[in-house]
């Protein structure tokens, strides 16, 4: 449950510093930004889900590496039925990919503009991606000439496969597909798990083929009733927290990498 209390002084996030805490903090860390979304996570997750687990991943990371954790945007691109069940759910409150492109260039600049260097942008949804890229690149170009790097990091691109053979030995149906299915159920599980409805997990058998193009405007019934994209039977407790040991690991070394001067 760590960092999900409000009362608690937590010193890895940036929320809870005061200024001159925050000051002191400038260019000793990297400052990170969870990048997430408000959307459908099926009958037993919640609609927060992309944006606890980078949240609680880069928590775990400043365990392990100098890092400041700031406030995650809580918002996301536009679901997409394919790998997020798509716009027409209850709960799904998306922004305009200008509206998160300017969201991400206003952050990097901001941090920029107050002297920080190193900045890290960890993404738990998958339609931000580009819209996210543009938003560091247009920011860069505003800063032409300063002394900065941001590395910007999806975190279902670090799972290995041999991981995933081993926890999902019945199959693991691609990163699409995944959405509210066994990777992001057993993280949920581990970081927050009076948060997953697991009798609701058995509600979920009305899986089907989605196609694989768009279509506009998005025909109601696409996808699934419940909203998850695959099952997630087979998720664990005890497998998120392999999950989240490994992909601690795996961003702790690229930011050991990327940031060598940082690291402890
Ligand atoms: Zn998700
Ligand atoms: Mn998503």
């Amino acid at each position: 449950m760590e960092g999900v209390q409000v009362g608690s002084r937590d010193l890895r996030r940036m929320d809870h510093l005061t200024w001159p805490e925050f000051q002191e903090r400038l260019n000793q860390a990297v400052f990170v930004l969870p990048l997430g979304a408000t959307e459908q996570h099926g009958y037993h997750m919640p609609l927060g889900v992309d944006v606890f687990l980078p949240l609680h991943l880069a928590l775990r990371v400043a365990d392990a590496f100098p890092a400041v954790i700031a406030p995650p945007l809580a918002y996301g691109y536009k679901s997409q039925p394919k790998s997020g069940g798509g716009g027409l759910f209850p709960g799904t409150t998306s922004l305009d990919g200008a509206t998160l492109t300017a969201s991400v260039r206003d952050f990097v600049r901001e941090l920029s503009r107050q002297g920080q260097k190193s900045i890290v942008i960890l993404n738990g949804h998958m339609e931000n991606s580009l819209f996210a890229s543009e938003g560091v690149d247009l920011a860069l170009r505003e800063l032409s000439g300063q002394e900065i790097k941001v590395v910007s990091i999806n975190w279902w691109e670090h799972v290995g496969d041999d991981l995933l053979d081993r926890l999902f030995p019945e199959g693991f149906p691609g990163w699409e597909a995944e959405h509210a299915g066994l990777t992001e159920t057993a993280m949920m599980m581990h970081f927050l798990p009076d948060l997953v409805v697991a009798d609701r997990l058995e509600a979920n058998e009305d899986h089907k083929p989605i196609p694989q193009y768009a279509i506009a405007p998005e025909p109601p019934g696409l996808v699934p009733a419940s909203g998850v994209l695959h099952q997630a039977h087979g998720a664990s407790a005890e497998k998120g927290a392999a999950l989240a040991n490994f992909l601690v690991n795996e961003i702790v070394q690229i930011l050991r990498t990327e940031f060598p001067t940082l690291a402890r």
